[in-house]
C-alpha cells in the first residue's frame, strides 16, 4: 500500500524533515513521495491539511476521471542512436489497439538528439512522437527517465501504455506504474480488447506457463504492461508515413540523476543477441559436451547468426544464461531458427515457435520438434552441422 500526497497539498514543507529516510522532496511547491518510502506514516500525522494519506483511504479522493485518458503510447527504447525492434513491434500491436478504441497512437522518444529517430516511429505506425531531449538524458538512468515518463503521464493522459520487457523496460515500467498510481501486466504474450468492457485484455502465462491469464485494468489509468522482444513481428516500415512531434522540455537536472555511468562493457556480441538475430542456431543437449558447441558456433558465425541454447544446454554449463531460449529464457522470432540436439519441450517452444522458418537436426525421427519444424534432417548433428557449415560457406564465398 503505497502514501500519495492529494492535490490538496499546500507545499508547506511540514512533512520533508520528519520523514526518517528523505523520501519527501518538495517539488514545484509540492510534496513528492520517492521509492525511499517505507509507508512508516510519520508524513501523514504532521501535515496540516491531511493531503498526505495511504493509498486505500484515498480510493475516493483519488478516483480519476477516466475518460480524460487517451491514446495508446508505445515507449521506443533507444541503445546507442538506435530504436530497439521491440519498440517498433509494440507500434504494430499499439496499431491494432488504438485502431480498436478509436484513439491515437504515439511513440515516447527519450533521449538526446533522438529526435530523427521520429521517422521510423512514424514509418512503423505511429501519429504522433513525444519528444523529450536532453544532455542528462543521453543514457538510460532509472531516475531520470522514471520523472520524465511519468511527468508526461500526468500532463498528457495516455489510456494505455506499452513498454519492451527489457532491462530497461522491466525497471522503467513498474516504477512509473508505482508513481502515477496503476497497475502493470509484465511479459505479456497477447493483447486485444475485452469486448465486455471495452479495456485491454493483457495475456500472460501464469503458474509456471500451465494456464493464460487474462488481466484487465479497469480502476485505474493509464493500463500498462510489458511484452518481450520478437512476440510480435516487426511491421513493414511505411517512410512515406509522417507524424506530429510533440516536444516537451526536460524538467530532469543532473542532481536528480543519484547513478553515473562510468563506463559501457560490452559482454553481448552478435552471437548472444539472440533478440534482434535474423538467424539463430541454438544447440541442446543433444550436444552431448560443451566442447560440440563448436559445431552450432561454427554454422553460427558462417550464417552471421547468434547462439541459443536450450534450458537442459544452460543448466549443464554449457552456454550461459543469457542464450537460453524459452519460457524462462529469450523469446526470439528470428527468420531462420535452426534447433540442434533440441528435443522440442513445450517449454523451449514457447520461446521460439513465432520463428518465420524452423529447422530441426535431431537423430530421433520422432522427436517432438519435428512436429513443429519446417524443414528437418535426421542424423547425428556432429555429422549434419558440419556439412551445413562447409556447404554455406562455398555459397557465401560465390
Ligand atoms: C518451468 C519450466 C521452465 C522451462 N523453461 C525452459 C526454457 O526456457 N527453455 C528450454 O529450452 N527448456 C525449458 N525447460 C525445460 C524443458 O522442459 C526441457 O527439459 C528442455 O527444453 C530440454 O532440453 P533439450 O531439448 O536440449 O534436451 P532433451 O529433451 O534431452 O533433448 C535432447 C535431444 O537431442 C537429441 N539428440 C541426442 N543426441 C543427438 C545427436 N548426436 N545428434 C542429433 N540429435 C541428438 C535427442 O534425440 C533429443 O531429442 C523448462 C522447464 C520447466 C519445468
Amino acid at each position: 500500500m503505497a502514501v500519495l500526497v492529494t492535490k490538496e497539498c499546500i507545499g508547506c514543507g511540514a512533512c520533508e524533515p520528519v520523514c526518517p529516510f528523505g523520501a519527501i522532496e518538495m517539488k514545484d511547491g509540492k510534496a513528492d513521495i520517492t521509492v525511499a518510502c517505507t509507508q512508516c506514516g510519520a508524513c501523514i500525522e504532521v501535515c496540516p491539511v491531511g493531503a498526505i494519506i495511504r493509498e486505500e483511504e484515498a480510493k475516493v479522493e483519488l478516483a480519476i476521471d477516466k475518460s480524460a485518458y487517451k491514446d495508446v503510447w508505445v515507449y521506443i527504447e533507444v541503445v546507442e542512436g538506435k530504436p530497439k525492434n521491440v519498440g517498433l513491434e509494440l507500434l504494430g500491436e499499439g496499431r491494432k489497439l488504438a485502431d480498436a478504441m478509436g484513439v491515437k497512437l504515439a511513440g515516447v522518444l527519450i533521449g538526446d538528439k533522438v529526435e530523427g529517430l521520429s521517422k521510423d516511429v512514424f514509418a512503423a505506425g505511429a501519429d504522433a512522437v513525444y519528444l523529450v531531449e536532453a544532455p542528462e538524458l543521453a543514457h538510460y538512468s532509472t531516475d531520470g527517465y522514471t520523472a520524465t515518463f511519468t511527468d508526461l503521464i500526468k500532463t498528457y493522459k495516455p489510456s494505455v501504455i506499452l513498454l519492451g520487457a527489457t532491462n530497461d523496460g522491466r525497471d522503467l515500467g513498474p516504477r512509473v506504474a508505482c508513481r502515477v498510481g496503476t497497475g502493470l501486466t509484465a511479459d505479456c504474450t497477447g493483447l486485444g480488447i475485452d469486448e465486455a468492457t471495452g479495456l485491454v485484455a493483457w495475456t500472460r502465462p501464469a503458474f509456471g506457463g500451465n494456464i493464460m491469464a487474462t488481466i484487465l485494468c479497469p480502476e485505474h489509468r493509464p493500463q500498462m504492461g510489458t511484452v518481450r522482444p520478437s512476440v510480435f513481428k516487426r511491421p513493414e516500415p511505411d517512410y512515406s508515413k509522417k507524424g506530429e512531434i510533440i516536444r516537451v522540455a526536460s524538467k530532469v537536472k543532473a542532481a536528480d540523476i543519484r547513478t553515473k555511468l562510468v563506463e559501457i562493457v560490452r559482454v553481448c556480441t552478435v552471437a548472444c543477441n539472440l533478440e534482434e538475430a535474423e538467424i539463430i542456431v541454438s544447440g541442446g543437449r543433444g550436444l552431448g559436451k560443451p566442447e560440440n558447441f563448436c559445431y552450432i558456433e561454427d554454422l553460427a558465425t558462417v550464417l552471421g547468426g547468434a547462439v541459443g541454447a536450450s534450458r537442459a544446454a544452460v543448466d549443464a554449463g554449457w552456454k550461459p544464461h543469457m542464450h537460453q531460449v524459452g519460457q524462462t529464457g529469450k523469446t526470439v522470432g528470428p527468420k531462420i531458427y535452426f534447433a540442434c540436439g533440441i528435443s522440442g519441450a513445450i517449454q523451449h517452444l514457447a520461446g521460439m515457435s513465432s520463428s518465420d522458418i524452423i529447422i530441426a537436426v535431431n537423430k530421433d525421427p520422432d522427436a517432438p520438434i519435428f512436429k513443429m519444424a519446417d524443414y528437418g534432417i535426421v542424423g547425428d548433428l556432429t555429422e549434419v552441422l558440419p556439412i551445413l557449415t562447409e556447404e554455406f560457406k562455398k555459397i557465401k564465398a560465390g
